[in-house]
């Protein structure tokens, strides 16, 4: 660090990414990625002609694909944001509606936390209930950011729709951001109430059910008024967030949506799968609404677990954090990963 920087980023403590190891092919289990390859459409998109198009500026508007988007959500094209992966568009809510205060739970994704600080955001802190599950009541009447992921990470665990709209419906005078990053596999969104409440701010991916992480593409959904506070930032700060060929692949990716909503089904049927095995070997396996599980088992830390599986070449993910170090979270992957994984985990446990 220079002598330069600001003192409130000197002190920023910046979100750590899941490893993406280059050094030799993992099974990769740990960032919550699609082992399925994009469509066929996205492919052929991506193209030389597409490559050739990068001489010139991609449409900052992103018509073609916000369009597709709106018609794929039953909503107006005015109500979509795209923005270069969703943690831009959290990164935009945190700095738009700080100034209201921050309300999230304890265990959710690590990034609010750092937006939070980021921007300069008082935050108020919600635990979760003993069982893991959002204590839904705490947010009630607060007026302040609100953020849920739903289903919740690294837990999986999901809020009912009813719930979500009880917490939009308290809290008229404050922006309820609802991150629908896994919402795909076994989640309700809450798009069709951004027509109801304009309050409501859902956030959704391309980098989960859509196998396009590495394009960097996120998508909001929400009333007029609140898309065009993250259409100022945007265009206060990159007018040009999305590249030319992710919008390319996007509005293919819309186009096979089947594809991809196929795949989400195969995913949760690979989850039953390793859930059930899991449980078979003592682990406790939190009910999972997403593209992995959390899981602790009593026969080995979660540490040691995590440091085993990647010496057999496996990764997945652990948080070394006081209420969760016991645990992991496992991203579902193909058929085949899941049964290395548990083959692995067997193997280690006859260790011990
Ligand atoms: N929200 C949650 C809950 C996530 O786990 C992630 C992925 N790390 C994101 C948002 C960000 O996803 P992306 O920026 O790839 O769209």
């Amino acid at each position: 660090m220079s002598r330069f920087l600001n003192d409130r980023l000197a002190s920023l403590e910046a979100y750590t990414p899941g490893e993406q190891p280059q050094d030799k092919a993992y099974i990769k289990l740990n960032t919550n990625e699609s082992p399925f390859p994009p469509s066929k459409s996205v492919l052929s998109a991506v193209n030389r002609a597409a490559a050739k198009r990068l001489r010139l500026y991609c449409d900052p508007e992103c018509k073609v694909l916000t369009n597709s988007l709106a018609k794929l959500y039953g909503v107006e094209s005015k109500n979509i944001f795209l923005s270069n992966g969703s943690d831009d568009i959290l990164n935009f809510a945190f700095m738009a509606y700080g100034d209201m205060g921050a309300i999230f739970p304890d265990i959710t994704y690590g990034f609010y936390k750092v937006f939070a600080e980021l921007h300069g955001v008082n935050t108020e802190i919600i635990p979760l209930c003993d069982d893991f599950s959002i204590d839904s009541d705490a947010f009630m009447g607060k007026n302040k950011l609100i953020v849920i992921a739903n289903p919740n990470a690294p837990t999986g665990m999901a809020l009912a729709l009813d719930t979500i709209e009880e917490i939009v419906k308290s809290n008229p005078d404050g922006v309820v951001l609802i991150d629908e990053a896994y919402v795909d596999f076994g989640g309700e969104s809450c798009v069709n109430l951004t027509k109801k409440y304009d309050n409501l701010l859902c956030v959704g991916t391309f980098s989960k059910s859509r196998s396009m992480a590495g394009a960097r593409l996120g998508f909001a959904v929400a009333s007029d008024a609140l898309i065009s506070d993250l259409e100022k930032i945007k265009y206060s700060t990159n007018p040009y967030n999305i590249n030319t060929l992710t919008q390319l692949a996007g509005a293919a990716a819309v186009r096979d949506n089947d594809y991809y909503m196929n795949n989400c089904q195969k995913i949760i049927k690979n989850r039953e799968y390793t859930v059930n095995e899991l449980e078979k070997l003592g682990f406790t396996v939190l009910p999972s609404s997403a593209n992995f599980v959390f899981a602790k088992s009593d026969k080995i830390s979660g540490k040691e677990l995590y440091l085993k599986l990647k010496e057999k070449g496996v990764l997945i993910r652990h948080f070394e954090k006081d209420r969760i170090k016991d645990f992991n979270r496992i991203t579902i992957g193909s058929a085949k990963e899941m049964r290395i994984f548990i083959q692995k985990t067997k193997e280690i446990l006859g260790e011990f």
